[in-house]
């Protein structure tokens, strides 16, 4: 395994993303809605780097109907109504953009005034569904990777930076396996 984006590298790019959203909409005040539970850390470090006046939000979706169609049942909805508003939807890791894809059509439905996204990492080999990702931090390799609230398990979501995981059966197998190597890298 091996770190693909180091904390320092992660800080820069977050930084990047808040001056573009910064600039793209001085004068309005978005709403960042940030996905549970993955897109929590990226949304706390771009929630700070955006300079002028924003809101946000959560939502809590998990997996519902069959695989494959990116059909989600919502867990937890939004506190704000939408509709109106500039929408900014904040995600950890783009994948086969199912998922995406289905929640931007459900928060369609709600009339907002735009719907943007901004997602940390982009597999954009992986894609089916066709997306616009307005924001992008990392165009990621086709490789399974954890940190920065991205979890194997409910494990991992608190490294500050992100791995690569080869072999992630190995990791079910002994989910102490990393242990040893974060030692030795550090965690910062
Ligand atoms: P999609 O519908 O785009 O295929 O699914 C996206 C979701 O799959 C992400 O929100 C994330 O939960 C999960 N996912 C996709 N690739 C990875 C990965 O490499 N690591 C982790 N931890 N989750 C992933």
């Amino acid at each position: 395994m091996s770190v693909l984006y180091s904390a320092s590298v992660i800080r820069t790019r977050v930084r990047e993303l808040g001056e573009a959203i910064a600039r793209d909409y001085a004068g309005r005040e978005p709403i960042l809605i940030g996905l549970l539970k993955g897109g929590v850390m990226f949304l706390a470090d771009l929630f700070r780097a955006v300079q002028g006046h924003l809101r946000i939000d959560f939502m809590s979706i998990s997996p519902y109907g069959p695989e494959g169609t990116g059909v989600v049942r919502i867990m937890k909805d939004l506190d704000l109504d939408i509709m109106g508003q500039d929408v900014i939807v904040v995600e950890d890791i783009v994948d086969t953009g199912l998922t995406l894809s289905y929640l931007l059509s459900v928060l369609q439905a709600r009339q907002p005034a735009s719907v943007e996204v901004c997602a940390l990492l982009d597999k954009s080999v992986r894609r089916i569904a066709p997306l616009e990702i307005r924001y992008r931090g990392f165009d990621c390799p086709d490789q399974f990777v954890v940190g920065y609230g991205l979890d194997y398990g409910q494990r991992y979501r608190n490294l500050p930076f992100i791995l690569s995981i080869p072999n992630p059966a190995a990791l079910a197998d002994d989910p102490g396996l990393l242990l040893p190597y974060l030692d030795r890298v550090g965690r910062t």
